[in-house]
């Protein structure tokens, strides 16, 4: 080989190296996990859409200790809030992760799969038939460069770990001394949703279809499969219910939740039945939500979940 050969093909080889990102050395910091009750704890991830500040991380894992391993539910949005997940869960048990259920297909609650698989290569990664569809048909590519971009590539080093154990509705599962039960409601927050019920903690990991304090995207879900999902969660009478994100609570986080998507959906149904377009109807529908215009997110939100509202009002005339 000449050596300008040789040069080319190290100059090639370089380029192909995975770009090694500022992540290694500067790892998510830590968000203490809290315990919600006697085996369950949920680490509270700030608020807001990933980026570069929060270092993607946004989201609020979960996990619960059995007594044969740990079951995660939504590790986070990178390999690197994986991580964070795994020393928080070292605080508490030596244990190893045996089970993670993913609530769906959104990146910043499953791209942190990869962290439990390169510690514990043996657990089991359970989600929503269609999330695992979804994931495998461009679903987790597209949100790997979602993450990159939000957060100007400090989660550059994860990869997509998809799941590959379906979990159907009302499927309960022994894992240890405890059983998670599943539900998972139609065309809620992202038509790939699951809620998992700790039967023995009397939990609920809701997943986004609960948000508190807080509007998010409802980009690939409707207004009333989310009302359908939340009263769904509400007959559960479970004494603990985790959002999303925001701060666990009782039933009520549940119901507020539940209160801004009927008032939203009711008021722009209103004008729209009053032949208001969707940005004539923008201040009418606000001065419905008065209570909830404070709320992170709400602002940004706004706009597109009367769009959303209107679309879903027009595709239930036809
Ligand atoms: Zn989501």
């Amino acid at each position: 080989m000449t050596r300008f050969k040789q040069l080319a093909y190290t100059l090639i080889a370089a380029l192909l190296l995975p770009a090694s990102s500022y992540a290694d050395d500067n790892p998510v910091r830590d968000y203490p996990a809290q315990k919600i009750a006697a085996h369950t704890y949920v680490i509270h991830g700030p608020l807001g859409q990933p980026s570069v500040e929060n270092q993607g991380f946004m989201n609020n894992p979960g996990f619960v200790i059995t007594k044969d391993g740990v079951v995660v539910i939504d590790p986070g949005s990178s390999l690197e809030a994986g991580r964070m997940v795994l020393r928080q869960i070292a605080k508490h048990t030596s244990l190893p992760v045996i089970d993670v259920f993913d609530t769906h297909i959104h990146g910043d609650h499953w791209l942190g799969n990869q962290a439990i698989i390169e510690a514990y290569p043996n657990a089991k990664l359970l989600a929503h038939p269609q999330m695992i569809r979804e994931a495998q048909e461009g679903g987790a590519a597209t949100w790997i460069a979602q993450m990159n971009t939000l957060t100007n590539n400090y989660t550059a080093s994860t990869q997509a770990v998809i799941p590959t154990i379906p979990v159907v509705d009302e499927q309960s599962i022994q894992i240890g001394d405890m059983h998670f039960h599943i539900y998972a409601p139609e065309n809620a927050h992202s038509g790939t949703d699951i809620m998992i019920e700790v039967v023995e903690e009397s939990v609920l990991f809701t997943g986004d279809n609960v948000l508190n304090n807080y509007i998010g995207r409802l980009d690939d879900g409707t207004f009333k499969g989310s009302i359908a999902a939340c009263n769904r969660a509400i007959g559960l009478h479970d004494k603990h219910y985790v959002p999303g994100h925001g701060q666990t609570g009782s039933v009520a986080i549940v119901r507020r939740y539940r209160d801004y998507l009927s008032t939203l959906y009711a008021a722009v149904k209103e004008q729209y039945d009053a032949g208001k377009s969707d940005f004539e109807m923008k201040d009418a529908v606000a001065a419905k939500l008065q209570k909830f215009r404070n709320l992170p997110g709400f602002t940004e939100q706004l706009g597109k979940h009367i769009s959303l509202a209107v679309l879903e009002i027009e595709a239930n005339q036809q």
